[in-house]
């Protein structure tokens, strides 16, 4: 495995790379959840690569940029492990040096959800998927559904933009008992970590009573806040119920593909879980 720094070297080892070219971008604090993205990479790529980037401009002022986990050693270990052939790791300078004057904004679905509860992210989000892109030339780039809001973002700039990469969307890893996997769950203390169950509980709750041909939506949403406001230490910041193409809530009976999706504070982490779901 190759780890390189800057984004000529990463350019040079691309341009003798064997196609497919697969990629799997993160920010590093590997989980099992990223290691499934490069897993499947693996499976389906002839050369995988990965970047490891904490993202500066994705953050808000008040959000945890400078206490994010890193460990960039570790982080390398585990992508050696599950077969990756590059690591591109630059640095906030080698991404953002030179004063950049272009951010790629969305409109529409980036404006919902967590683009309301946090401007400006789903910005920093597009223009680095996008420098990334423009950087790998990836045949393939593979994201998770845990972030379902960002891989519909990521879907619409690539489908408006004429980006010529096949997004992949890869189902949500989870811990045994339910909890997604997140890089934030290390800032969890034990009483948070078993509130934090309440979300998985209450997106299966909900599920469950769609099967049974439960269809009204503010009914569906309910099953899933009573869930959480039971747990002392959650602040919720929303639940939704939208359909999933258009992120728009849903009102009155669902119909067609929906995606519940939630994000909940515990202290000072934030976490978020959704499923797709078929009424
Ligand atoms: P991040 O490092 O948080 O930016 O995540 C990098 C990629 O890993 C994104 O495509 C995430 O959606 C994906 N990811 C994060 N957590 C999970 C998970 N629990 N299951 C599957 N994919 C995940």
């Amino acid at each position: 495995m190759q780890v390189v720094r800057t984004i000529s070297e990463l350019r040079a080892l691309r341009g003798a790379a064997a196609p497919l070219v697969g990629l799997v971008p993160t920010m590093g604090a590997l989980h099992d959840g990223h290691l499934s993205l490069v897993r499947r990479a693996r499976e389906e790529c002839e050369t995988v690569i990965g970047s490891l980037f904490v993202n500066p401009t994705q953050f808000g002022p008040n959000e945890d940029f400078s206490r994010y986990p890193r460990d960039e050693e570790r982080d390398l270990g585990l992508f050696e492990r599950d077969g990756t052939d590059i690591v591109f790791a630059p640095s906030v300078d080698e991404m953002y040096g030179g004063t950049p004057a272009t951010t790629v904004t969305l409109g529409g679905i980036a404006e919902r959800l967590e683009g309301a509860k946090r401007p400006g992210h789903f910005d920093g989000v597009a223009t680095v998927v996008t420098k990334l892109f423009n950087i790998v030339q990836p045949d393939r780039a593979y994201f998770g559904q845990k972030d379902a809001q960002q891989l519909r973002v990521i879907r619409t700039f690539v489908r408006d933009l004429d980006i010529p990469v096949e997004v992949v969307g890869c189902p949500t890893v989870r811990e045994p008992d339910g909890l997604a996997l997140s890089s934030r769950n290390v800032y969890l203390d034990d009483d948070h970590r078993a509130q934090a169950l309440s979300l998985s509980r209450g997106l299966d709750r909900a599920t469950a009573a769609l099967e049974d041909g439960v269809r009204d939506a503010e009914t569906l949403r309910r099953l899933v806040l009573d869930e959480i406001e039971a747990q002392p230490l959650a602040e919720i910041d929303y639940v939704s119920l939208a359909d999933s193409g258009s992120l728009e809530e849903f009102e009155g009976d669902v119909t067609g593909e929906v995606v519940l999706s939630m994000a909940v504070r515990f202290g000072a982490t934030r976490l978020i879980d959704n499923v797709t779901l078929t009424s």
